[in-house]
Order: C-alpha cells, then sequence, then structure tokens
C-alpha cells in the first residue's frame, strides 16, 4: 500500500522539492501551507513532515495538540534552528524525528522510511476487525467494505489512531469536524450509532466500538471474544 505523506510547509520552495522526493520514491504527497488546512488532513496521513514556524502558528504547539488529542501518527519536524534546545523542544512536543534546514530532500526521505519501519510493527492495527486506507477513503469491518458518509469515515479513522485508546467526545468534535463548529457530544453519539449498524449490518460486532462510560469512545484493538457455549 502506498504511504501518504502530509508536508506542512508554508516556504513552496522546500514544499515542493520534499514532494517532489518524496513522489520519486513512491510515496504519496499532501501540502498544507497552514496549520488550517494541516489540521483536517493530519490524521488521514500516515506520516507527517512539519515545519515549525508557521504562518497560522507554531507547528510545535500543533503537534503537542494532536498528541493532547491523542493521534499518534508519525511525525517529522522540520527545524529552522540547529540548537539542541530546539531538537529537545521538538521531541518532547511528540515528534518521531526532526531535519534541520538545510537539509537535502533525500535525507528526508531516508529519515521517513526509518520512522515508518520503526513505527509500523505496533501501528498496524493486527486483531482489530476496522481498518481504513486513508487514500482511497474505504473503511472495512474484517473483508467487508463499510459504505460510510465522510463524517463515518473521519470518525473511524480518528478512533483507529491508536487502537484501544479512549477518545472522548470533544477529542472525536476536534478531530473530525475541527475548532469553531457547534458540534454536541449527542450529534457524536448519533454518529457512532448509524456506524455501529452499519458495522453490525457487515457482519461484525456492534461492540467492535466501545462506549467506555462517562469518558467516550474506543475501537477494541483485538477481536471481541467469540460467544461461547459454556454457560
Ligand atoms: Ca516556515
Amino acid at each position: 500500500m502506498t504511504e501518504r505523506i502530509l508536508v506542512v510547509e508554508d516556504e513552496p520552495a522546500i514544499l515542493e522539492s520534499v514532494a517532489y522526493a518524496l513522489r520519486h520514491n513512491g510515496f504519496e504527497t499532501e501540502a498544507a501551507p497552514t496549520l488550517e488546512v494541516a489540521r483536517s488532513l493530519a490524521y488521514l496521513a500516515d506520516l507527517v513532515i512539519l515545519d515549525v514556524m508557521l504562518p497560522d502558528g507554531s507547528g510545535l504547539e500543533f503537534l503537542q495538540r494532536l498528541r493532547a488529542n491523542g493521534q499518534r501518527t508519525p511525525i517529522i519536524v522540520l527545524s529552522s534552528r540547529d540548537g539542541e534546545s530546539d531538537r529537545i523542544a521538538a521531541l518532547e512536543a511528540g515528534a518521531d524525528d526532526y531535519v534541520t534546514k538545510p537539509f537535502s530532500p533525500r535525507e528526508v526521505v531516508a529519515r521517513v522510511r526509518a520512522v515508518l519501519r520503526r513505527v509500523k510493527p505496533s501501528g498496524g492495527a493486527t486483531g482489530c476487525q476496522l481498518r481504513v486506507e486513508p487514500a482511497t477513503r474505504r473503511a472495512f469491518a474484517r473483508q467487508s467494505e463499510l459504505d460510510l458518509t465522510r463524517v463515518e469515515f473521519d470518525l473511524v479513522s480518528a478512533l483507529l489512531g491508536t487502537p484501544g485508546n479512549v477518545y472522548t467526545r470533544s477529542q472525536l468534535i476536534e478531530s473530525v469536524w475541527g475548532d469553531g463548529y457547534a458540534i454536541t457530544d449527542r450529534t457524536v453519539d448519533s454518529h457512532i450509532k448509524s456506524l455501529r449498524r452499519k458495522i453490525n449490518e457487515a457482519g461484525t460486532s456492534a461492540d467492535t466500538i466501545e462506549t467506555v462510560r462517562g469518558v467516550g469512545y474506543r475501537v477494541s484493538p483485538s477481536s471481541p471474544p467469540e460467544p461461547t457455549a459454556s454457560k
């Protein structure tokens, strides 16, 4: 499967050289010149390359927020300074790696490969009943493809950020709708309900999406136990 890399960078020359090198090496790329654009694309990417200084804010704060929301998408920070404290700040904000400008596009590609190799064993939701293909926006329950609305697809994608993690309704609202939308918890619940119905109709247990009382929702990281005849 082709991995999709989101490049968040406002300098067109850097953006284009990184994106070109990635495409040349078989990756799919998407570009975000601002954090606002990045916000809606970040959790659908397999990896994000993130500049620190962006026109609408700090890349590091954006990164911290993603991590606080439970998003574990690998992120490589493009740091413009070579100070030790900047590199430490990037790692402490939750970056998986960083490269210091000026860098060669080949170096970025090598780092991307290394990070993807490192995260893959745990990143793949083995045993999880649900999976999404961000590039094609297709979702599956076991082998059956689900016919989802945009919101339902984005919800599943957000929940699959880390299977097993509990996501609060406000985290889901921020991931799916972003800031500034007046979405109520009840709206989230009704989309989850419809999602469960579709999962169930596809022959998979609706409990694959679990309600964690008083907290939110999580996707069961492994198959729920088969019903037993022993009692
Ligand atoms: Ca910049």
